[in-house]
């Protein structure tokens, strides 16, 4: 039974990830920060169903949480196959002119260095030269790097797409250590995170010029990682899938 990292798994894509990869008999480790409830209840479900996963609080901001994150993964389940980085934030809308350091720091400090910590110890456990068998690791970007997401979020789409630079640099660097690494760009998915945002309705707002005219569902954004994460995209590397509705 392979193992796969999801952080930011207690809700949204993040939670419908980790529900579908238990369905696909991987044994998941559900990371979370502060919504220990909703972690429990994504690992409770798993266990019903005859799967298996645990849930590990860590706040991926912190270099120590992420240590430990990883040994206890490694403790319970043993070396790591899969990370999938998830877990990512949204402040208010707002003018880039109107936002101030400490959020912009925080953006960045949630989208981009947490998935550089969490992706170091991941290397740590999958190398070859390190001792492990390869492993996929998977980036939840956001179609917002291609967007800009003006009058909304720069901030946010800039993390964005130091990820998807991150993702091809990556991707070309631990080939040789049987690592790949893929991206999917989500958009206008049904979750908490638009409320985040200041606007949750936001999806309704914007559907009418969303091509499949509607939001998409989690675990339509599950699918895509999960087939990157799995060997049926063997030949995949540094690519991203856009999960958009066609925007
Ligand atoms: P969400 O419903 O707001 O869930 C966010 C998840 O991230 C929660 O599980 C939360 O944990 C976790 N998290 C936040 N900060 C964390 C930290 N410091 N340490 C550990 N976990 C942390 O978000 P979502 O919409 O599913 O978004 C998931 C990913 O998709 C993000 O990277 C987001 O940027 C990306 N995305 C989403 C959309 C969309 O339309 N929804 C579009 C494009 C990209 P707690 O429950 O413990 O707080």
């Amino acid at each position: 039974m392979k193992t796969i990292l999801i952080t930011g798994a207690s809700r949204g894509i993040g939670a419908a990830t980790a529900l579908l990869a238990a369905k696909e008999n991987y044994a998941v480790v559900v990371n979370y920060n502060k919504n220990k409830n909703a972690a429990d209840t994504v690992v409770s479900q798993i266990q019903n169903e005859g799967g298996t996963a645990v849930a590990i609080q860590a706040d991926i901001t912190k270099e120590q949480d992420v240590v430990k994150l990883f040994s206890e993964t490694k403790r319970v389940f043993g070396n790591l196959d899969i990370l999938i980085n998830n877990a990512g934030i949204l402040e208010r809308q707002m003018k880039f002119e109107s936002m101030n350091m400490e959020r912009i720091s925080h953006i960045f400090k949630t989208n981009v260095f947490a998935q550089f910590l969490c992706t170091q110890e991941a290397i740590k456990q999958m190398a070859l030269s390190k001792g492990g068998n390869g492993g996929v690791i998977v980036n939840v970007s956001s179609l917002a790097s291609k967007s800009g997401a003006p009058g909304e979020y720069i901030d946010y789409a800039s993390a964005k797409g130091a990820i998807d630079t991150f993702t091809i640099g990556l991707s070309k660097e631990v080939a040789n250590e049987g690592i790949r690494v893929n991206a999917v760009r989500p958009a206008f998915i049904y979750t908490d995170i638009h409320s985040d945002g200041g606007e949750s309705d936001r999806i309704k707002r914007i559907q009418d010029t969303i091509p499949l005219k509607r939001g998409g569902h989690p675990k339509e954004v599950a699918e895509a990682i999960l087939w990157l994460a799995s060997e049926k995209s063997s030949y995949c590397t540094g690519i991203f899938i856009d999960i958009s509705g066609g925007k």
